[in-house]
C-alpha cells in the first residue's frame, strides 16, 4: 500500500486549481517523482470530485514517451496524492512566454511529439479537448509531455458541463450553434493543435479577442496568418483550422505534411 510516509518531499513545483505539486523522492528506491496533493474538501465544494477520479483512471493507462506518467495514487482522510511523473524543465507555456514565439523547426519538433502523443491517445478512444501550452509540460531532455486530463473522456461525447477555462481553443463544433447537439469527436484535438502551432510560431493564439467576438470568429476560422511564416507552417495551420470536421487533416496527414517532414527527419 502506498503512503505518504514513503516519500521525502522536495521543493514546491507548483500551484493549480485545485492542489499543489512537489519534488518527491521514494525513499527504498531513490525514485524521483512529482507529487501532486489534492484536498478532497475543495474537490467536494468545486463538484469536481468525478472529473478528478476520471483524471485518474485515463491517466493511469497511458504509457506514451508524450504523455506524463501517472504511476500511482493514494489518500488519506483529507488529501489525494497523484504519483506523477517529474517533467525537469516544468511549463511549456512558460518557455513559450519567455521566447515570445519559437522558430519553425523547434516549433515543428513540438508539433510532431504532439501528434505522436494524440494518435496514441485516440487509438485508445481518448480525446484530451484540452490541449494548450498551460497543459503541456516540458521533459529534461526537451521532449513535450501531455499533462492534465481533466477535461479528457472517452470517445465520442457530447459536452454536457459548463466549461470555465479559455476559449481559445476550442473547436467550432464546440461553440457553434450549427451542431446543436454538441456532438463532436478527436477532431477537436486536431482543431487544437491548430491552434497550437499558431500559437507557437506567431505568440497568441489566432482567434484572441474578447469572448463574444472569439465564438464569432472561431466558427468562421476568422484568422489572420503573418507573413513571416512559411508557405508550409501557413498551409499546416490552414489545414487544421478548417471549420467542418471532416475536411480537417487528419493525424496521419499531420505526420506526413511538408511542413514535419521538412523539419522531423
Ligand atoms: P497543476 O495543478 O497540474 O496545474 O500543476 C501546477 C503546476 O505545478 C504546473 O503548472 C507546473 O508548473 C507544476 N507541475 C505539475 N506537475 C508537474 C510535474 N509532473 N513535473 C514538474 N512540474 C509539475
Amino acid at each position: 500500500m502506498l503512503h505518504l510516509g514513503m516519500f521525502e518531499i522536495g521543493k514546491p513545483l507548483g500551484k493549480g486549481k485545485f492542489g499543489r505539486v512537489y519534488l518527491a523522492r521514494e525513499r527504498s528506491s531513490g525514485f524521483v517523482c512529482a507529487l501532486k496533493v489534492l484536498h478532497k474538501n475543495e474537490l467536494q465544494q468545486s463538484r469536481v470530485e468525478k472529473q478528478v477520479q476520471r483524471e485518474i483512471e485515463i491517466q493511469s493507462n497511458l504509457r506514451h514517451p508524450n504523455i506524463l506518467r501517472l504511476y500511482g495514487h493514494f489518500h488519506d482522510r483529507k488529501r489525494i496524492f497523484l504519483i506523477l511523473e517529474f517533467a525537469g524543465r516544468g511549463e511549456l507555456y512558460k518557455h513559450l512566454r519567455k521566447a515570445n514565439r519559437f522558430s519553425e523547426p523547434k516549433a515543428a519538433h513540438y508539433v510532431a511529439q504532439m501528434a505522436s502523443a494524440l494518435r496514441y491517445l485516440h487509438r485508445k478512444h481518448v480525446i484530451h479537448r484540452d490541449i494548450k501550452p498551460e497543459n503541456i509540460l516540458i521533459g529534461i531532455h526537451g521532449e513535450i509531455k501531455i499533462s492534465d486530463f481533466g477535461w479528457s473522456v472517452h470517445a465520442p461525447g457530447n459536452r454536457r458541463k459548463t466549461y470555465c477555462g479559455t476559449l481559445d481553443y476550442l473547436p467550432p463544433e464546440m461553440v457553434s450553434a450549427v451542431n446543436p447537439d454538441n456532438s463532436y469527436d478527436g477532431r477537436v484535438d486536431l482543431w487544437a493543435l491548430g491552434v497550437l502551432t499558431y500559437e507557437f510560431l506567431v505568440g497568441e493564439a489566432p482567434f484572441e479577442d474578447t469572448p463574444a467576438m472569439t465564438c464569432r470568429r472561431i466558427s468562421r476560422a476568422d484568422m489572420e496568418i503573418p507573413s513571416f511564416l512559411s508557405v508550409e507552417a501557413t498551409s499546416f495551420i490552414k489545414g487544421l483550422l478548417v471549420v467542418n470536421p471532416e475536411i480537417r487533416l487528419n493525424l496521419e496527414q499531420v505526420q506526413q505534411h511538408p511542413w514535419i517532414l521538412k523539419h522531423c527527419r
